[in-house]
């Protein structure tokens, strides 16, 4: 549970010097507590009212990292049981397990396989976050290396013999990869690997049970940064498992399962395991490793983290200015939509459908459609007359005509006389726009 601003006002040494920035202690306890301050802005706060608060402020989920530099991934951290409570932090890394035994040109053409899928969904560029190499055939150290060489993603290395992972850590223990996995049998061998290379370290449990007692112990045994793996592999005990521990972390506050989790697809076909990747993702898996390499079987998979790790406060948005599709020229039409994401890809990608070459002015209405921005008044005639000025669109074409969506018919009057553009009413649908600039446009604009 968050601490409330009066929480942490009692800790605070209520003298109102405002050395924090902020007039008083309570309005500094406030921001505080709504995250838009940090403790250490005020100078006299105590060592013990430091430790309290810390201490109760801190996530009931460890962050987890995983690698080193840009592509390290960090995991966990959440706060919350559902999204729509506040949002997912850390959405969860997609695993590609690769067996280590594959020889050397076969492995480092399947680590560029995996380091080059990309997807392009609204704006937003997708790729995949982890190499697994699965070392129980052997060959793990070399095939370390290679890895280690051949790409700058974050490594999981998978073994039972700790004599090949120390040679595999040995190889990468730089890259901070994932070791996987203490179970009750070789727990103490694991976290003495786990403390002497400063790695992260998966702990493996057959039933929730006895994986509460091997996380605990890896605490003990000083190792600080767990990720969990509860043995279940069919989907309706992940689901359970997934569920109990996250409740366990969030609701009560269970330290040793307060950790992110690792997840395996499984399935005789890859719609099942499509399904089971899905599942994990949705229930509340901090990394899903799969063997799924296809880009038709990853794609569901990167969908469903896009739509659960979106916050769901926050429109998904792109900045506002001027946008050029085709090869527009001075005499190329010039288009006004709102920095909603999913309505400027639609005109973009009607506009590209009816091959035309056109400007696009987005305007910042915080991510919203064109009639609700309307609504909200984001898209007034004053604020996309300001919006047209500032971008730069005037310099780019040589008459000053602007179509608007048919939808805002109402603004155009008050934007001619506000920006000084001849302003065309376009159709109501985006999908109207080529025939629009096929047909009428030109009739319009005379
Ligand atoms: S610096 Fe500390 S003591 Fe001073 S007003 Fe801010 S919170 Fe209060």
């Amino acid at each position: 549970m968050a601490l409330t601003a009066m929480d942490i006002y009692k800790q605070l040494p209520k003298t109102n010097c405002g050395d924090c920035g902020v007039p008083t202690c309570l309005a500094f306890a406030m921001k505080l507590a709504q995250k838009q301050a940090s403790l250490d802005q005020c100078p006299h706060v105590t060592d013990e009212a430091k430790a309290a608060l810390e201490g109760s402020a801190a996530p009931p989920m460890k962050t987890v990292t995983i690698g080193q530099g840009d592509k390290a991934l960090d995991i966990g951290g959440e706060t919350v049981l559902f999204r729509h409570e506040e949002t997912f932090h850390h959405p969860c890394g997609i695993a590609i397990r690769i067996s280590s035994a594959l020889d050397e040109d076969e492995l480092r053409q399947r680590i560029e396989t995996i380091c080059a899928v990309e997807f392009d969904r609204v704006g937003m560029l997708f790729t995949l976050d982890l190499i697994a190499l699965d070392g129980q055939d052997g060959n793990l150290p070399a095939a370390a290396a290679i890895a280690a060489e051949a790409s700058s993603l974050p490594l999981i290395l998978i073994s039972e013999d700790i004599e090949a992972l120390r040679g595999a850590l040995e190889a990468c223990a730089d890259k901070r990869p994932l070791i996987y996995a203490a179970n009750a049998d070789n727990m103490d061998a694991m976290t003495a690997l786990a403390k002497e290379f400063n790695c992260p370290l998966v702990v493996r449990g057959d039933s929730l049970e006895q994986l509460f007692d091997i996380a605990e112990k890896a605490i003990g045994a000083g190792i600080e940064d767990l990720v969990l793996d509860t043995s279940a592999r069919d989907t309706a005990s992940v689901l359970q498992d997934q569920t109990a521990i996250r409740r366990a972390a969030i609701n009560e506050k269970v330290k040793p399962l307060g950790f992110p989790t690792i997840g395996f697809t499984v399935g005789d076909d890859d719609i099942e395991k499509v399904i089971s990747g899905c599942t994990l993702i949705a229930k509340y898996a901090g990394i899903v490793v799969t063997d799924l390499l296809e880009l038709d079987t990853l794609l569901p998979l990167i969908t469903a983290r896009l739509n659960i790790y979106t916050d769901p406060q926050k429109p998904i948005q792109v900045e506002s200015g001027v946008y050029e599709v085709g090869q527009p020229d001075a005499s190329s039409p010039v288009l006004i939509t709102t920095n909603f994401s999913l309505t400027y890809y639609t005109v973009e990608a009607d506009v590209s459908a009816g091959n035309l070459n056109a400007w696009i002015v987005v305007v910042d209405t915080a991510g919203t459609s064109v009639l609700t921005a309307w609504a909200a008044e984001d898209f007034t005639p004053e604020i996309i007359a300001k919006t047209m000025k500032e971008c730069g669109i005037e310099e780019k074409v040589d008459a000053k005509i602007a179509v608007l969506p048919g939808g805002v018919a109402v603004l155009s009057g008050d934007l001619e006389q506000e920006s000084g553009w001849k302003v065309v009413v376009g159709p109501r649908e985006s999908s109207g726009i080529p025939a629009f600039l096929k047909t009428e446009y030109a009739e319009r604009i005379k």
